[in-house]
């Protein structure tokens, strides 16, 4: 009886070796890690037709050149654990570059079958692959599969079972042209005649192709400083150059030969999604429609909105404030409490509240171009301008996930396979614009901006990116060389999200926000009013200890054309949520009005009539300007709101507004984003490098908006 037989699973990435080896063994796999590293060990022991058989996967790799962790997992196991048998699943609608690998496979000289996987792809693509030519020009069997479906997978163990069982089993090792062999085989001549102890432990036509490469493990093996002199060997060099090179390029050729020889093309017509594909993964088009498709996302964000929170400010302002006023008399609470109440949670609190809608249809738009597949495209497009600071498209996805919240942004960061990726898009992923600085923007672009204001906040989105890839490429740079991994980009299909996706994640996205409203926000409503009317013998807000904290740092911010305490006490409250920017200047400026003159005594029922017959207008405002598009955002500031406009008005000009707003967007990670991100990577001296970073690059930025604007409109 034959001891157990040992399977190794090979390919590149995303071949689907895991599925296969589901397919086979279900749930017998065995997940765990290969010895002293981090890479997923995939083993499953099953009996097949009577035999034990060990299926191990390997990594994905697309060499085996020992560069990665995985290559080198991959090419060990190969070469020293010597598997009776290797199935080298292969990507048929890409057997070109998959070729390579299982050249190198071939290579070592263990017996091999090629696992045609993906072949249900394949054909719907219009690719007809003759197996039995490829049969013949590799010299190894050829089993085509759908391992999603277990088709043919039995099949494929099958062939690999009776190769093993072979009592003379054909070896197939490519031949790379006369003048490569004859220098792999001088080599592999000497090397048998020296007697080195490698030669025990590695085939010899692979130890001698490997110190043809110059490969540093086995010349040190074989006890080698340089390769010898061998005519050949020379030969090759003089004539050719690095017989590495030549190798590589060998093994591409013949690929590509085999490819020609064997795969024929059906044309068949572009389908929609291919179409597509063209216009939003266009070399020149992408980007552009990218920051059009962003564009009008804004756009649609605000007209929908606008009306919404209109009219949610008239009701916080108007009868919620009235009933509130009128319920704190009733049961005759104390003046301060009635100042709490009213200063600090509503007009704290009520001013985020009021965004809610914005909020809400910025992640219903985002839901859906993810849900569409066009998120997944951006990210392919967005992938070239990743490379600058040595990241790739993949990084760009928990960065666009940053859109919502900062916080699952740091989360997804795991998707990423390797620790530097991971630590460099985690510390990138606040710059991105989040949910909780749009109140901010829809305050002072508002107030300034106009008409305008879906594309002042659209370039703050811009202005988020590209100071990510800014500090990118400067963290690269300086700290975090290397080049990020390989990988292979998914497209899902295109396809029209349904209603209840749509909802559900929108939802999910949006609930925080309100949670993070009724109870977060809140609390530091409370905290902040407290801190504007304290110490009691404070007469004004200046002289509280917010204002007296606030008026000391103000200076600093100056020269970027925010230097009144007002601006500098809602930056530090802000520190706890971004929100909070709005609030303390809601709670500022709100108190600094007569909050009087809401004279009836009664409970206030025509006000809440009038407010309630408002909202089916809203209604129609919102659609109207979903159609008409072009109407312009306008946000008609009332009563108490209209306080707070017209103090921000007086206190700033558009050109610090814009300051403002670009300074908010990246001063500082919200302390929220900052635990994150602690519990993520545990090191202090992370988070210290975080926050610095974020606040000089957000202060040179604004104060070279500011200043370069001033100058250009003043003429210095
Ligand atoms: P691995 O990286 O080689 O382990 O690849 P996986 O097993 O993780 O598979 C990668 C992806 O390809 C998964 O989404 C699989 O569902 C998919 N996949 C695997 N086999 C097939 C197949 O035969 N046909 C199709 N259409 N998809 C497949
Ligand atoms: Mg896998």
């Amino acid at each position: 009886m034959r001891r157990e037989v040992v399977v190794a699973v090979a390919g590149n990435p995303n071949t689907g070796k895991t599925t296969f080896i589901n397919a086979l063994a279900g749930t017998r796999l065995r997940v765990g890690n290969w010895p002293g590293v981090t890479v997923e060990k995939k083993e499953a022991r099953l009996k097949f037709d009577g035999t034990e058989v060990r299926l191990v996967d390997l990594p994905g790799t697309y060499s085996l050149s020992p560069f990665s962790t995985e290559e080198i997992i991959a090419r060990d196991f190969l070469v020293k654990e010597k598997p009776d048998v290797v199935l080298n699943v292969v990507d048929a609608t890409n057997l070109e570059r998959n070729l390579y690998l299982t050249f190198q496979i071939l290579e070592t000289g263990r017996p091999l079958v090629l696992v045609l996987n993906m072949y249900d792809e394949a054909r719907k693509r219009g690719l007809r692959i003759d197996l039995e030519k490829l049969e013949r020009l590799l010299g190894v069997p050829v089993v085509p599969t759908v391992a999603v479906k277990g088709e043919g997978v039995r099949e494929a163990l099958e062939t690999a079972i009776s190769k093993v069982r072979d009592p003379e089993p054909s070896i197939s090792s490519p031949r790379y042209g006369e003048e490569v062999e004859r220098a792999i085989s001088e080599l592999e001549n000497w090397l048998l005649e020296k007697g080195t102890p490698a030669l025990g432990k590695y085939p010899a036509r692979w130890l001698a192709i490997k110190l043809l490469e110059g490969d540093h493990e086995m010349m040190r093996e074989a006890g080698l400083e340089e390769l010898p002199g061998l005519s050949g060997v020379e030969h090759l060099r003089s004539a050719h150059g690095d017989p590495a090179e030549i190798l590589a390029e060998t093994r591409y050729a013949m690929a590509a030969g085999i490819v020609r020889e064997c795969v024929t093309r059906k044309e068949i017509r572009p389908d929609l999604s291919e179409k597509l594909d063209r216009i939003f993964l266009n070399r020149y088009l992408g980007l552009p429609v990218f920051l059009v498709v962003m564009w009008l996302i804004f756009k649609m964000a605000f007209d929908l909105s606008a009306p919404f929170v209109d009219w949610l400010d008239t009701l916080v302002a108007g009868p919620l404030n009235e009933t509130l006023a009128w319920a704190l008399r009733l049961v005759l609470a104390p003046e301060w409490f009635q100042s709490l109440v009213l200063d600090g949670v509503l007009a704290g609190m009520g001013t985020v509240a009021v965004f809610l809608p914005v909020i809400f249809a910025m992640m219903f738009l985002i839901t859906f171009l993810e849900g569409s597949g066009y998120l997944a495209r951006a990210a392919f497009v967005m992938d070239r301008a990743m490379h600058l600071v040595g990241l790739h498209g993949k990084s760009f996805i928990p960065l666009l996930l940053g859109f919502g919240c900062n916080v699952p942004a740091i989360y997804a960061t795991r998707v990423l396979e390797s620790r530097r990726d991971r630590l460099l898009t985690a510390l990138l992923a606040p710059l991105m614009s989040c949910g909780a600085r749009l109140p901010v923007y829809v305050v002072f672009a508002g107030a300034f901006f106009g008409a305008r204001a879906g594309t002042v906040i659209w370039s703050l989105y811009l202005v988020g990116i590209t100071a990510a890839l800014l500090l990118g490429s400067i963290f690269q740079r300086l700290l975090l060389r290397g080049e990020s991994s390989f990988f292979v980009m998914e497209l899902p299909p295109y396809r029209l999200p349904g209603v209840k996706y749509l909802l559900i994640h929108t939802w999910e996205k949006t609930r925080h926000f309100v949670v993070k409203a009724g109870t977060y926000i809140l609390a530091i409503s409370v905290v902040v009013w407290l801190l504007l009317h304290l110490p009691p013998q404070a007469r004004t807000l200046e002289e509280s200890y917010l204002g007296r904290a606030s008026k000391a740092v103000a200076p600093v911010f100056a020269p970027l054309g925010f230097g009144n305490w007002e601006a500098a006490a809602s930056l530090i409250t802000g520190f706890l949520a971004k929100e909070v920017v709005v609030s303390t200047m809601g709670e500022i400026y709100g108190l600094g009005e007569e909050t009087g003159g809401l004279s009836s005594e009664g409970f206030p029922g025509e006000s809440w009539r009038k407010a309630l017959l408002e909202l089916p207008r809203a209604f129609l405002e919102a659609g109207h300007n979903l159609i008409a598009g072009i109407f312009p955002v306008s946000l008609k500031p009332e009563e108490a709101e209209a306080s707070l406009l017209a103090s921000i008005r007086k206190a700033f000009d558009p050109l610090s507004a814009y300051a403002f707003m670009v300074f908010v967007l990246l001063y500082m990670p919200c302390m929220v984003v900052l635990a994150a991100f602690y519990a993520e990577f545990r090191s202090l001296r992370l988070v210290v490098l975080m926050v610095s970073s974020h606040f000089l690059l957000a202060y040179t930025l604004s104060l070279f908006l500011y200043q370069v604007g001033k100058f250009l409109a003043y003429g210095g």
